[in-house]
């Protein structure tokens, strides 16, 4: 633990051209007075990824690291996604950091937790997540909605801290364990409990958005859940042999009840033998899917290639 560690910002911006001056403003505001207060080294820095925005944002960016301190800035030559482009920009500073923060460019997030943050990792935290006190500013629709996820994502087996977006700290050994991570689908706030060193919060309120629009549309929102699930979770398919096993129970009690009526009722011929077929070979089909599903499964996980484990400490003589 280093007495005044580097500290790195990284930012994803996706057209963010009508806020970046003012986050800026208020993020640089911060350093200094953390690089005053002996806090963090004089060295620490913004990192601003250009997530392929189409607007002024990448001219902004050039701009702010020519003619401001702290600001650095990653232009990514296309549009990859909230995700990606946090990954690329903790990836670019991994070696020139010792605690990495990512926040939104909308500073949505407050950012006078950042201090609490680092003393955390001076007491031995290697990740800090920073955790929504309440969604008082969310509308309606999207508190519930989130809540909604949340459940979903606990009932899937995916690890993940309720109201924690992607606002968190990592130290530099963290930030090295996540990129051992070399999937594709990054779903992060479900990777970084995987990582496992200690691990703490904070809280904080959230605030509007003070200017630009939101670029999570409720079509990515679900895009980023069923990521979210799919990226995690072999559950689904395993969901698939277990309706097909009810279904094939409900064939025995259809094939009971069609007989009785075969032998009490006159039925027309050859409705016996569909009823009884249609359910069968219905389950039948769903319990094969299953055990096909299970072996996929299997695949995914090893194409994945996820680390086995991570090493915190080791003791040889
Ligand atoms: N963002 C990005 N690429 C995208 C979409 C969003 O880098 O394709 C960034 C965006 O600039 C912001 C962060 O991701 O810094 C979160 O987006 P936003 O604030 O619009 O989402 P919300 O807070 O409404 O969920
Ligand atoms: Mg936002």
């Amino acid at each position: 633990m280093k007495e005044t560690p580097t500290l790195a910002i990284v930012v994803p911006c996706y057209k963010e051209e009508a806020v970046l001056h003012e986050t800026h403003r208020r993020l640089s505001t911060l350093l200094d007075n953390l690089v005053s207060g002996k806090r963090i080294s004089p060295e620490s820095y913004i990192l601003y990824v250009n997530d392929g925005s189409t607007d002024q944002t990448w001219p902004i960016i050039k701009d702010l690291y020519q003619n401001t301190s702290y600001a650095c800035g990653l232009n990514l030559a296309g549009n990859v996604g909230h995700q990606n482009a946090l990954f690329a920009g903790l990836e670019a500073v991994i070696e020139r950091c010792d605690i990495a923060v990512s926040i939104d460019a909308d500073l949505q997030d407050d950012i006078n937790v950042i201090p609490e943050m680092i003393d955390r990792y001076q007491e031995g935290y290697d990740i800090v997540y920073g955790v929504r006190k309440e969604r008082k500013t969310d509308t309606f629709f999207k508190r519930n909605t989130a809540l909604a996820f949340y459940r979903l994502m606990k009932a899937m087996g995916v690890k993940s801290v309720y109201n924690h977006a992607d606002y968190r700290l990592m130290s530099q050994r963290a930030v090295r364990q996540l990129c051992r991570f070399r999937e594709r689908n990054l779903y992060l706030r479900g990777m970084v409990p995987l990582i496992g060193y200690r691990t703490a919060c904070v809280y904080y309120n959230r605030d509007k958005r003070f200017a630009g629009e939101s670029k999570y549309p409720l079509r990515k929102m679900l895009n980023f859940a069923i990521d979210g699930i799919t990226s995690f979770s072999v559950k689904p398919v395993r969901m698939i042999f277990w309706i097909g096993c009810i279904f094939i129970l409900i064939a025995l009690c259809v094939t009971a009840w069609t007989l009785r009526a075969y032998f009490y009722h006159n039925t027309v011929p050859g409705w016996s033998s569909l009823m009884i077929s249609l359910w069968f070979v219905g389950g039948i089909i769903l319990v094969a899917l299953g055990i096909v599903g299970e072996y996929i499964g299997k695949i995914y996980i090893e194409v994945k290639d996820r680390p086995r484990y991570n090493e915190e400490e080791l003791l040889l003589r």
